[in-house]
C-alpha cells in the first residue's frame, strides 16, 4: 500500500509553511527532502559511533568502518552491481563525472580522440570534458535532439568513428524529463568497442536501475537527489575499467606503500577514495536507499508517473501554456513557459504562494539554446508529492497568468 499521507509524515519539512502558506515543494530535481530515518541515522552515528574509518584498531573506528562498508554493500545491492569493489564514493554526480573524464581521459585519450555527449547534458557532463579538451585536445561530438526532446538515435550511430573513445550521456534529462534509451545506446557503443558513462542523477530517484542488465561501464548519481544527505554520491564502474584507470586524487587511504621515490596504490575501490570519506553521509545514503527500497522503486515510479500524467493533463489546458519536452518516455519533470511571462517572474510569484519551483537554465545552457529559450520554469515531483499539490501548482500558474 502506497499511503501518501503516512509517507509524508516521514518528512518533517513538508509540514512547514512559507509566507504563511503550506509549503508545496516541487524542486525535487534540484534536491529532495530527507526522511527522519536518514537524519536520525546520521545523528546517531555522530553521537554514538564517530571515529575515522579504515584506520584505527580501536572499537569505534572498527564500528564506523563497518557502517561505511555496509553502506557500500547497500549501494551495490541497490544498483545490482557485481561487487562492492565497483562502488566508489564521491561527493556527487559532478565529481563522479569529473573523475571519469579526468582518469579515463588520462589513460585512454589523446589529441583528436572523441567523446560523444548529447545536446541535453547537464553542464557537469559538458564542462568536465571541455577541461580534458583544453588539456589534451580531444573533440566533443554531440547527439542532437528532435523537436519532442528525444535523442536522434540514427544521428548518434553516425557519430561513431575510429577516434571515438567513450560515450557520456544522461539517463534522464533534468529539463525535459526525457528518459533516454540508454540500454540501446550502450549496445550500439559496445558494438563499436566503446564504453559508456551514464549520468544517473535524475534516474536513480525515480525508477529501479540495474547495472548488470543496463551493462553501463560507468554510472554516476548523487545522494541528495535520492533522499540522502548532501556531499555524497557514487561512481559505479565495471572492475575491468576501474582497474585500468589511474587514481584521481592522491592522499591517505588510496595508497598501499609510500616512499619519496615510489608509491603503490590501494586496490578497488579505495584507489579512488583519497582522504577521509564522508562516512556519516554514506550511512545516511544507505538509509535513504533502504527507505526507497522498502517503499519499492516500482511503486514510487507508478505514483510519480500518475502524478506527472495528471499534472500534464491539467497544465496543457492553461491558456498560453508551452511545455518543453514531449518525449514518449518521460519522467517526473515538467519544464514550461506561459505566454510571454518571464520564467523568473513566474517562479517568484509562485514562491509567494508557497510553491517552490526551479527557474533558469537548469545548468543546461546548450539545451536552452537548442530550445530557443533563455530559461524555463521547472516543476519536478518526488515520492511524497500529491495530487492536491499539483492542483495548487495549476491554480498558482493560472493566478499568476491573470496578473499579466
Ligand atoms: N546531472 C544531472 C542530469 C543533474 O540533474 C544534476 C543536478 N542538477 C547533475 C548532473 C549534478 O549533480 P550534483 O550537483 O549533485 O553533482
Amino acid at each position: 500500500m502506497y499511503d501518501i499521507q503516512e509517507i509524508r509524515k516521514d518528512f518533517p519539512i513538508l509540514g512547514r509553511e512559507v509566507y504563511g502558506r503550506p509549503l508545496v515543494y516541487l524542486d525535487n530535481g534540484a534536491t529532495t527532502q530527507k526522511p527522519r530515518c536518514v537524519v536520525e541515522a546520521m545523528t546517531d552515528e555522530y553521537y554514538n559511533v564517530n571515529a575515522n574509518v579504515h584506520r584505527g584498531v580501536h572499537f569505534l573506528s572498527q564500528q564506523a568502518t563497518e557502517l561505511h562498508e555496509a553502506a557500500r554493500e547497500t549501494v551495490r545491492r541497490f544498483l545490482n552491481a557485481r561487487s562492492p569493489a565497483e562502488i566508489v564514493f564521491t561527493r556527487g554526480t559532478t565529481e563522479s563525472i569529473n573523475l571519469v573524464a579526468s582518469c579515463f581521459g588520462e589513460a585512454f585519450m589523446r589529441e583528436g580522440d572523441e567523446v560523444i555527449l548529447s545536446e541535453m547534458e547537464h553542464h557537469s557532463n559538458i564542462v568536465s570534458w571541455q577541461l580534458l579538451q583544453a588539456r589534451k585536445g580531444i573533440k566533443l561530438r554531440v547527439v542532437p535532439i528532435n523537436d519532442r526532446g528525444e535523442l536522434m538515435l540514427d544521428e548518434y550511430e553516425r557519430l561513431f568513428n575510429d577516434r571515438t573513445r567513450i560515450v557520456s550521456v544522461t539517463h534522464v534529462s533534468n529539463v525535459l524529463g526525457t528518459v533516454n534509451p540508454v540500454r540501446r545506446m550502450i549496445d550500439i557503443a559496445h558494438a563499436h568497442g566503446v564504453p559508456v558513462l551514464v549520468d544517473g542523477a535524475q534516474s536513480t530517484p525515480h525508477f529501479a536501475v540495474d547495472m548488470q542488465s543496463l551493462d553501463a561501464d560507468f554510472f554516476a548519481f548523487s545522494g541528495h537527489k535520492i533522499y540522502g544527505p548532501t556531499g555524497v554520491g557514487v561512481l559505479y564502474g565495471k572492475e575491468t575499467w576501474l582497474d585500468r584507470l589511474p587514481p584521481y586524487m592522491g592522499g591517505g587511504e588510496m595508497i598501499r606503500h609510500v616512499t619519496f621515490g615510489h608509491t603503490t596504490f590501494n586496490g578497488l575501490p579505495f584507489k579512488f577514495e583519497a582522504g577521509t570519506p564522508d562516512y556519516v553521509a554514506t550511512t545516511g545514503l544507505a538509509r535513504a536507499l533502504d527507505y526507497v527500497s522498502a517503499l519499492g522503486m516500482d511503486n514510487i515510479y507508478s505514483h510519480e508517473q500518475e502524478l506527472t500524467r495528471y499534472a500534464l493533463e491539467r497544465m496543457r489546458r492553461i491558456p498560453g501554456m508551452r511545455i518543453l519536452g514531449q518525449a514518449g518516455e518521460r519522467d517526473a519533470v515538467i519544464s514550461f513557459l506561459v505566454g510571454g511571462i518571464h520564467h523568473l517572474d513566474m517562479g517568484t510569484l509562485l514562491d509567494r504562494l508557497g510553491i517552490a519551483v526551479r527557474t533558469g537554465h537548469h545548468c543546461a545552457e546548450p539545451l536552452m539554446r537548442r530550445l530557443g529559450v533563455e530559461g524555463t520554469v521547472r516543476a519536478s515531483f518526488a515520492l511524497y508529492n500529491t495530487r492536491s499539490e499539483v492542483d495548487a501548482l495549476v491554480e498558482g500558474i493560472e493566478r499568476v497568468a491573470k496578473m499579466f
